[in-house]
């Protein structure tokens, strides 16, 4: 009896005692050995006919001994190869990644332990062996952590049988369940079903006998796995039926995703991938209970569900797979290599979707429309997210109400409507679109012609905080629009009403740009009005204030009256300019702050 390797054996004894839920997965890592040793000879083939047959694995189930064979008839072993692969974890960069980072758990669920995950289920493990182009054929043979044997066997074709001597069926560990046809069938299907080569097991069904109500017993060899997945059919060749068929077989969705593409990429990075806009937003899409990502598959092998790291949080509403060749190889041993290919397959992606949402705007504005109603927050929330840095990639995938329509717009649609002495971007916040249509500045601006943009969601005046410009025009509140009027004969008068406002606002100004309105409330400064609500509404934040700026329409009757009273009655001056800053309060969609005192003040003006 020979010994394993002193990290063979670490690895060997984690998985003889895993109390991992996910044990059907030594399947998945056995066919996948399988289909690598096919690979390997299909490889050689291209040169050498001898090496050409009907590449395929097989499993058999013998329900008396107990056994599951996986066998294939790829490059297979020699006893030297037998030593080495499955005695040693050569450098495995699988475990050493384990001990500085992640629970066994983890380990095993997301990137598979390879050979060593037959012992989550079998005592003992015999592997026949015969390596293409030699004459003998070896046994391997391994009963756990105390050691193996090798020895001469018989085989006649090269390849290998993994033979697995399940363990004993008890109440805390089922066994059983794999010597089921059904069972072993489902977990091809789960995950394996785009393995290239044929899996085929003998399968036993009932049917009626002919001419007699008696039914017989049939058994055929049938082949598992639906071999070419959807995503790497030929596009032209896929109907939008198929499409929606694997959305809804796979994610169990019954409403109609709005968009799917499917993209592919040759050269420094190959991968395939299938994405779907689902029809609406998951309901805790914006809470931290949602698990977003997309399913990682290295040629066709599902390695992880739902893979995070492939999706940026602004994108994940997206479902789909992606598949990548250039992963396979390297998925178990090299981590930190696949972690820097899982990055750059993550940027490709990333880049491949904004493209696809741009070319959407354009192609099909209604469809872009719906999607961006659904998660246009989310997208909003990735401009805004670590101080901008995605601000350049998501800037033209952006929409907006505005006052040109009752459509969406983009900022370039925006800019290319400006006028011409128009020199920036105008937006208006605030609670609703009435609001924002009646406030005193969007009037002042719609009447010179100027279009404004509608923010409403939460988020938004954020977000032109943090782009602060497009294609080199700013992007300001609309208030900046105004003009500011100096007139000196009235400064002494606007002295007097600011200093009877106490440390409600900081200055009283004239401001001849806001229509029909008497006056209307400004914020100096980064923080606006409707930021300062925003903040306000969460308890962190409470007290944090814009610095206030009451602006008064200059051509307003209201002001002769100010005039008159400042000549002969100051207190009544007072009450005014209290009414007309509650009034701009209001206008700004805020609150006053003693309704009931607002009110008794302009019954005494009207009486
Ligand atoms: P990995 O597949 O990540 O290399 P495994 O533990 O699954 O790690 O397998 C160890 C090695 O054993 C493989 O790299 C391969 O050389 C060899 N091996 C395993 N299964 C087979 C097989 N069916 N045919 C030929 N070689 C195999
Ligand atoms: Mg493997």
């Amino acid at each position: 009896m020979k010994k394993f390797k002193a990290e063979s054996q670490r690895l060997l004894e984690l998985m003889i005692n895993s109390i991992y839920t996910n044990k059907e997965i030594f399947l998945r890592e056995l066919i996948s050995n399988a289909s690598d040793a096919l690979d390997k000879l299909h490889f050689i083939s291209l040169t050498d006919s001898t090496a050409a047959r009907d590449f395929e694995i097989k499993i058999e189930l013998d329900k008396k001994e107990r056994t599951i064979a996986v066998i294939d008839n790829g490059v297979g072993m020699n006893e030297k190869e037998l030593e080495e692969n499955l005695g040693t974890i050569a450098n495995s960069g699988t475990f050493k990644f384990k001990a500085e980072n992640k629970t066994d758990e983890e380990l095993i669920g997301q990137f598979g332990v390879g050979f060593y995950a037959s012992f989550m289920v079998a005592d003992k493990v015999t592997v026949t062996s015969k390596k293409f182009g030699e004459n003998e054929a070896h046994k391997w043979e391994s009963c756990g952590s105390d050691g193996y044997t090798v020895s001469p066997a018989e085989r006649s074709e090269c390849g290998i049988t993994v033979l697995l001597h399940l363990k004993p069926d008890t109440e805390d560990e089922h066994t059983d369940e794999y010597l089921s046809e059904w069972r072993i069938s489902e977990l091809v299907k789960k995950y394996s079903d785009y393995i290239r080569y044929p899996i085929t097991m003998l399968c036993t069904s009932e049917r009626k006998k002919e001419g007699s109500d008696e039914y017989e017993e049939i058994k055929e060899v049938k082949t598992l796995n639906s071999r070419l997945p959807i995503w790497k059919r030929n596009k032209n060749e896929v109907s939008k039926e198929d499409y929606m068929a694997f959305y809804r077989s796979k994610y169990f969705d019954m409403t109609e995703p709005l968009h799917y593409f499917a993209a592919s990429t040759e050269g420094a990075l190959t991968y395939n991938a299938l994405i779907y806009v689902p029809g609406k937003a998951p309901y805790d899409y914006y809470t931290s209970d949602y698990k977003r990502g997309l399913s990682l598959y290295a040629n066709g092998v599902l390695i992880m569900e739902k893979c995070e790291d492939l999706l940026p949080d602004y994108f994940g509403f997206l479902r789909g797979i992606v598949d990548s060749s250039d992963l396979s190889l390297n998925i178990s041993r090299e981590m930190l290599q696949k972690d820097r290919q899982l990055k750059a397959l993550a940027a490709g992606i990333s880049k491949r979707i904004i493209s696809e949402f741009t070319k959407l705007m354009t192609s099909d504005r209604e469809t872009y429309e719906k999607i961006f109603l659904e998660y246009g927050a989310s997208i909003k929330f990735g401009v805004y997210e670590s101080f901008g840095a995605k601000k350049d990639e998501l800037k033209d995938i952006i929409l907006f109400r505005s006052s040109a329509s009752d459509k969406l717009t983009s900022l370039n649609e925006y800019v290319s409507r400006m006028r011409e002495e128009q020199k920036e971007i105008y937006y208006a916040a605030g609670r609703s679109l009435e609001s924002i249509e009646r406030m005193p500045q969007v009037e002042g601006a719609k009447a010179k012609g100027y279009e404004v943009l509608y923010l409403t969601d939460q988020i938004d005046e954020f977000v032109m905080k943090v782009l602060g410009e497009y294609n080199g025009k700013k992007i300001s509140p609309v208030g900046v629009a105004s003009q500011e009027v100096k007139d000196d004969s009235l400064k002494d008068m606007l002295a007097f009403m600011t200093e009877s406002l106490g440390d409600k606002v900081k200055d009283v100004r004239l401001n001849a740009d806001i229509g029909n309105y008497p006056a209307c409330l400004t914020a100096e400064g980064e923080l606006s009005l409707e930021m300062e609500r925003i903040l306000n509404a969460m308890p962190a934040n409470k007290g944090i204030k814009a610095t206030r700026i009451l602006e008064i329409n200059p051509a307003h009757p209201i002001i002769e009256k100010a005039k008159v009273l400042f000549e002969g009655d100051k207190d009544e001056l007072k009450k005014l300019t209290e009414i007309l800053y509650d009034e701009a309060l209001l206008l700004a969609g805020l609150e006053v702050s003693d309704s009931a005192n607002f009110v008794l003040k302009i019954n005494e003006m009207i009486k």
